[in-house]
């Protein structure tokens, strides 16, 4: 009689977990590289010199535990690279797995070098279509470090993926206990854990011991308010992003750029949107001549470019990497350079 009430109360123990965890929400992890994948044999307390992209998304998950309190997780090898070997290669498939994902998860995760987080979280921003939240994390640190942040990071990170607080906030980052929507964020620093910053319009929330804690919100469309679409899209047209500075040369890098296939050219002009007399030129008779859409953004790393009247558009305040994003999404639509000035004042 003990041992079949013990039986029962066992039976009742295991049916009540996995209901419970059956009620947590459904995140996915798709894991593409970085930092937080990144290991050294070199010791604890090295953080340079680390191969990136080294450890698989099982090994990222397991060294976390936790997670399993606060969802139910699946893992995806996307890649494992170096995000400054990122490609629009990759961007499609996230673009497209994302969105068939969406359909039956609650919330998704990308494990992300943080060399170009932003450029990708800007892209699938515009790109995904649900208001499920989306979210990029990395980590400054190799997972072999003392006090590695990528554990802490990617807890935070399932958190807000999991949390209906944040839905309809369009792709974030989560990173340092921070939130920050993809059009603005930016990395300012080469070492530090505190390396993301918004500097136009600042983060919109932080996570507290897995509460995500929303501030503010990303005033520009995304998500499904975006017109962009990549389903079915095997490329993407190619843009460069030129440099201007003291004694700039010529036009020779334009010339190359456009020789090698370049329908768009962004310029990371001086203050604010400024460009050398030495290639402005060019610049201007390529704009004139209907060759390439040539984008005016600035070095400084924040604030507004006003429209220059000369056949050169005006980034608004996206930085010359984001700006390159949205000039390849607004290629796919249109090339007509009043059509994407107004993607430009949109976006
Ligand atoms: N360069 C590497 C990458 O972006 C490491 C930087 C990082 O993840 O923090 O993948």
């Amino acid at each position: 009689m003990k041992k079949i009430s013990l039986l029962v109360l066992a039976m009742l123990f295991c049916f009540s977990a996995a209901v419970y965890a059956q009620q947590l929400p459904k995140v996915a992890i798709l894991a593409t590289g970085g930092t937080i994948a990144g290991s050294t044999d070199a010791g604890g307390t090295v953080t340079t010199g680390y191969k990136a992209g080294a450890l698989t998304v099982d090994t990222l998950i397991n060294a976390v535990p936790e997670l399993t309190k606060i969802a139910q997780i699946t893992g995806e090898q996307i890649c494992n690279i170096d995000s400054s070997n990122m490609t629009d290669e990759v961007w499609l498939k996230l673009a497209n797995r994302i969105n068939t994902l969406l359909q039956t998860v609650d919330g998704i995760v990308i494990t992300h070098g943080t060399d170009t987080m932003e450029e990708t979280a800007f892209f699938l921003n515009l790109v995904v279509k649900s208001n499920k939240p989306v979210v990029l994390v990395g980590a400054m640190r190799p997972a072999t470090a003392i006090s590695a942040d990528g554990p802490k990071n990617l807890y935070n990170a399932v958190a807000l993926a999991g949390s209906p607080l944040a839905k309809g906030k369009g792709v974030m980052v989560a990173m340092d206990d921070t939130i920050y929507g993809a059009r603005d964020v930016t990395k300012t620093n080469t070492m530090l854990t505190s390396t993301f910053k918004a500097p136009n319009s600042g983060a919109i929330g932080t996570i507290i011991d897995g509460t995500p804690h929303f501030y503010a919100a990303q005033s520009r469309p995304h998500t499904t308010r975006s017109e962009f679409n990549v389903a079915g899209l095997k490329s993407l047209p190619k843009v460069d992003i030129l440099y201007t500075y003291s004694n700039d040369g010529s036009k020779v890098a334009a010339e190359a750029f456009i020789k090698a296939g370049a329908k768009g050219l962004v310029v990371a002009g001086s203050g604010a949107g400024s460009i050398h007399e030495n290639q402005l030129g060019y610049l201007r008779e390529l704009a004139k001549n209907k060759q390439a859409i040539v984008v005016r953004s600035s070095r400084t790393g924040s604030g507004y470019v006003p429209n220059a009247n000369d056949g050169t558009l005006n980034a608004d305040n996206l930085n010359p990497q984001k700006a390159r994003v949205l000039l390849m999404l607004a290629l796919t639509k249109t090339n007509d350079p009043k059509v994407i000035q107004s993607i430009f004042d949109k976006y």
